[in-house]
């Protein structure tokens, strides 16, 4: 569907990292996990990328709105994006992708992802909560320090609402405050602490490229069938 959709919301999510609600066209269906291009209308200014960005739903189907989450770099599609007004319209062509959730309850899903990649798991465990599913989920979110991590709050109540599901925040740039808190690169032992049996589950990975190429030679190193690791890369990162 390509449509045109009015801008609801804004507010930041974490450290230079912005969330943007927008009214969900009538008919509009999509899976938890997908995106879909947005389009600046008439922005007054651009650059060599474009006037379009792709962009991960954070919204959950069953959600009334749609939403879409970014770091805020100086770049004009993001000037440009932060500077919109309530009510204001850009253009949406989706959804596209399959990077979404099994269908296999009793498979477990391991997500290891790296800063703003979190944004479809927020939309996948979301609507895992909601339709209680049995699906047992561990989220290990890798930011360079907690306060670049989206969503804490949000995954913190998720896991209050839904046993099955389990979030393990990884800081790489600074000291651990609590006990609750990982810290340093996803490794083996990391995977190990949380991962019983390091065969059953099916991995996401999702962030900067460099990451989920870090990850899957990882778990490749690791004797995990890469049948069973599926990945997003958004480029840009
Ligand atoms: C399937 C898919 C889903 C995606 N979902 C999301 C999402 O949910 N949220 C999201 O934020 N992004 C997502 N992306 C990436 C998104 O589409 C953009 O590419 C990204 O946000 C970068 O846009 P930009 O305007 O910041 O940089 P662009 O103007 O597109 O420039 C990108 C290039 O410039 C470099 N660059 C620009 N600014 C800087 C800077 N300040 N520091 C270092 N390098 C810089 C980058 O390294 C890169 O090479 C997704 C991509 C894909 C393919």
């Amino acid at each position: 569907m390509i449509t045109n959709v009015k801008l609801l919301k804004k507010e930041t999510i974490a450290r230079d990292t912005m969330a943007f609600y927008f009214e969900k066209p009538a008919g509009f269906e999509f899976r938890a996990g997908q995106f879909a291009d947005y389009t600046l209308i008439n922005p007054p200014e651009t650059d060599e990328e474009g006037n379009t960005r792709g962009f991960s739903f954070i919204t959950a189907p069953f959600e009334a709105n749609i939403g879409a989450a970014t770091r805020m770099r100086d770049t004009a599609f993001k000037r440009v994006l932060k500077d919109l007004a309530i009510g204001d319209e850009v253009k949406l062509d989706g959804p596209y992708g399959d990077f979404t959730l099994h269908k296999t309850e009793s498979t477990p899903a391991v997500f290891i992802i790296g800063g703003i990649g979190v944004t479809p798991v927020r939309s996948m465990v979301a609507q895992a909560a909601h339709d209680r599913t049995q699906h047992k989920i561990i989220l290990i979110h890798a930011n360079r320090i907690l306060e670049d991590a989206p969503f804490k709050l949000d995954f913190e109540r998720l896991a209050e609402q839904n046993h099955n599901f389990r979030y393990i925040p990884v800081v790489t740039d600074e000291a651990p405050t609590t006990s609750k808190l990982e810290h340093g690169r996803v490794d083996e032992a990391m995977l190990k602490r949380y991962i019983a049996e390091l065969n059953s589950p099916i991995y996401y990975l999702s962030g900067p490229e460099a990451m989920v190429k870090a990850i899957r030679q990882l778990l490749v190193g690791l004797k995990v069938n890469e049948d069973n690791i599926r990945t997003e890369e958004f480029a840009g990162y």
